[in-house]
Parts: C-alpha cells; structure tokens; sequence
C-alpha cells in the first residue's frame, strides 16, 4: 500500500534532493553536477516585458549566459548593456542580425517577438546557423511552424519552443507519475488557463501580430497540458468561442472551450479567455488517481495535489531552469525535452483545427497528426 512516506520518497528519488530543498539551487537541480566546461551564450530578440523576465531569470543560471541582444529600439540598449554587461560587439538591430553567424560570443538566439514575427525571425536566426529558441506559439499556423522546422533542419541547428513548464517540478512529477502508470488509464482531463487582458491598443489583440486572441496565447498552456496529462496526441477537436465584449475583442477570439479526443478514449475539456481571471488549473483523473495542479501555468509558485496527497515539491524560477535544461542539452548531449519545434508544431495542429471548429460552429474536426 502507498503510504505518505512512500510518496514524499519517491518525490526526492525522482526529482533529486533539490525538489525538497530551498537551498539547492535549481541549476544544480537539472544539470545533475554536470557542469560544462563553458556556459551556453544566449542572445535575446525583442526586447519586450518577456525577454526582460527571461534575461533576469538568467542571472541565476549556472550553464547559460545572456552575451548578447538584438533590438529595433536603440533607447533600450544603454540600460540592457549596464544591467546584464552586454559587449558592444553582441549588440544587433534586425537589419544586421545575419552577422551573428561569425560572432562566436552566441551559441543560441531566443526570440521574444510577437508571434506573427515568430516564423520570419526563425527563418532568420537558423540562416546564421545558430541553434534557435522561440516563444510561444510557435508560430502562426502549423504550415509556418513545418517551414520553420524545415529550415533549422537545413541549418543543422538545434529548435526549442518555450515551453518552460517541461522543466518545472510539479510538471514533471505529475509526467513521470502518468508515465509509471500510478494514476492507471487516463479518463479525463480538465484544463483551463486565462486572464483579463488590459489596454486594448496592444498587439494581442491585433490579429495581423497576435495570429489569434486567447487560443493562441494562453490557451495553448490548456491544450500543451492535455498532451502530457494523456501522454496521447488528440485524433479530434471541437471548440466554440464566447464574445461578450466584440469591440475589444474584433479581430482575435476573445473566451474559448474546446474538447480534444484522445486514441485512448478520454475527452480533455478545456478553456481560455483574454476576458476574465482566476481561471487557472490542470486537473487529470485515471481509474486509480488524479492529479490537480492549480495554479499550473503561471510563472508560479505552482501548487498541485494528487489522490496520495499534497506534492511536497519546491517550485523553481521557471525560465531559468529551463535555459540550464537546453544548455544541458545543447552542451552536453542530453536528450530533448518536450519543447522541440516538432512539440510546437503538434499544438499548432490543433489550434488550427479549433479554429476551423469555430469557424464551423463547433463542427468535430479530424486531426491526423
Ligand atoms: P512585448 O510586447 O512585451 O514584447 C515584444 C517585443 O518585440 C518588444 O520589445 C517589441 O519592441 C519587439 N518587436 C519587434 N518587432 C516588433 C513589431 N513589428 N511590432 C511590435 N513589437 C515588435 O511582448 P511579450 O509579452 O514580451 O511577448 C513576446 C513573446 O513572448 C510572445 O510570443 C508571447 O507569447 C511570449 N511570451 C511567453 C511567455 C511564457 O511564459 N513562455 C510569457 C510572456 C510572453
């Protein structure tokens, strides 16, 4: 019988003794002591409220470096240059960005743009020939996210997503537990993720920058989440969306529910919306537990429970753990997590296919991955 004990056990041996501990640093968590010879140089692009959480974040890793930025914007680069001791030479608009491919000062470039810029600035960046992290959502549509991975394919260089929950803790023990069968055959998943978004000028709501509203932005967290929570990739959709402000919400979808059909039998009911807050959870069920992590996407701190009680886990600064994983990667060979480009455009195949249900009024659209 599992016993409390068993649980809080199987936590530290699977996690390490940095999941218990507030003193071990989240590097040494991912890296287990491996400790390159050098770090990973990492340049930012787009130097918008996300590149600067990302580059603080950076501070605390032990096996990546910000060295460089690109940046439309001269005004911003003083400041980035005095608060991350930025060389002048590693700094570059977006007309000269082609000569990162000589700087040896950058390994990687990871770009924080809004998303419809996203399939251009990669296009861009893997013909450098260095390896490319892009934000999310991938990409516009899953046609411009194949192209995007078609060309870091022909550049030879390494493609990421950001998807930072793939090194967060409770994320993690929530795959592996799936993964050893301790919550049995999955029967249902849950997911939601939302917020009230403010000014109404930004480009989140321009469907000419944004690609999409709510679905595009935060919704993929929900649909991201039904992937891992099944361990299934989705083999139908239905979605419907609720506009109840179409003034703000003119050109990108404002609330919006979809259900994803697994191969295994179970629905995912899921939600978004740029329209109202505190909707923010992941819950799983299989025949023998469940697992309920709320909140579960967020930057955190993120807190779950499952059937053997509450997870007993440290969070961790999410982008600075995930910038030390890919350095992991990248550096020392390790395998890939679960934000490759392929991961990304897996989750641009089902938004396209909520957006047709939409646009079919909720008709059940077929997905063959
Ligand atoms: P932001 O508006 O704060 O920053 C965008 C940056 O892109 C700005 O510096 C802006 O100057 C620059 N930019 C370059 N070309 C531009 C153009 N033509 N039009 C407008 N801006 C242009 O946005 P953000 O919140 O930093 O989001 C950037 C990306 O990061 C988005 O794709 C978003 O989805 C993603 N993001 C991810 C997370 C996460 O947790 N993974 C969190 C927030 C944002």
């Amino acid at each position: 019988m599992n016993t409390r004990r068993d649980f809080l056990q199987k936590i530290s041996m699977g996690l390490g003794a940095a999941a218990l501990s507030p003193l071990m640093s989240q590097a040494s968590f991912f890296s287990a002591n491996k400790i390159p010879g050098r770090k990973l140089n990492v340049a930012l692009m787009g130097l918008g409220g996300y590149a600067g959480i990302v580059a603080r974040a950076m501070k605390q890793c032990q096996m990546a470096t910000l060295t460089g930025i690109v940046t439309g914007t001269p005004s911003k680069i003083d400041k980035w240059k005095k608060d991350y001791n930025i060389a002048d030479k590693n700094i570059y608009n977006y007309d000269n960005l082609q000569n990162i491919a000589k700087n040896p000062d950058i390994d990687v470039v990871y770009i924080t743009t809004p998303n419809s810029l996203h399939q251009k600035h990669v296009l861009q960046v893997a013909a450098t020939g260095k390896h490319v992290i892009c934000e999310k959502p991938l990409a516009d549509t899953a046609q411009q996210a194949r192209e995007m991975i078609a060309a870091c394919k022909k550049a030879g260089v390494k493609f990421y997503v950001g998807y930072r929950l793939h090194f967060q803790p409770h994320t993690r023990e929530i795959i592996r537990m799936r993964q050893a069968g301790e919550f049995g055959k999955i029967m249902h998943v849950n997911n939601y993720m939302g917020f009230r978004i403010g000014d109404p000028t930004q480009w989140r709501l321009k469907k000419a920058l944004a690609g999409g509203g709510a679905m595009m932005d935060v919704g993929v967290y929900a649909l991201n989440g039904a992937r891992y929570a099944t361990g299934e990739e989705p083999i139908w959709v239905t979605a419907q969306e609720a506009k109840t402000d179409p003034v703000k919400f003119a050109e990108v979808d404002e609330t919006v529910t979809f259900q994803l059909g697994f191969p295994g039998g179970a629905i995912a009911e899921c939600g978004t919306t740029y329209n109202f807050n505190n909707f923010e959870r992941l819950y799983m069920i299989g025949e023998k537990g469940f697992a309920e992590l709320s909140p579960a996407f967020g930057y955190g701190p993120i807190k779950g429970r499952t059937h053997l009680g509450e997870l007993q886990i440290q969070d961790v600064t999410h982008q600075a753990a995930q910038m030390d994983g890919l350095a992991d990667c990248i550096l020392n060979g390790k395998p890939d997590p679960n934000m490759t480009g392929e991961e990304g455009l897996k989750d641009m195949i089902v938004i396209d296919a909520v957006y047709e249900s939409i646009r079919k009024n909720g008709q059940k659209i077929l997905i063959n991955q």
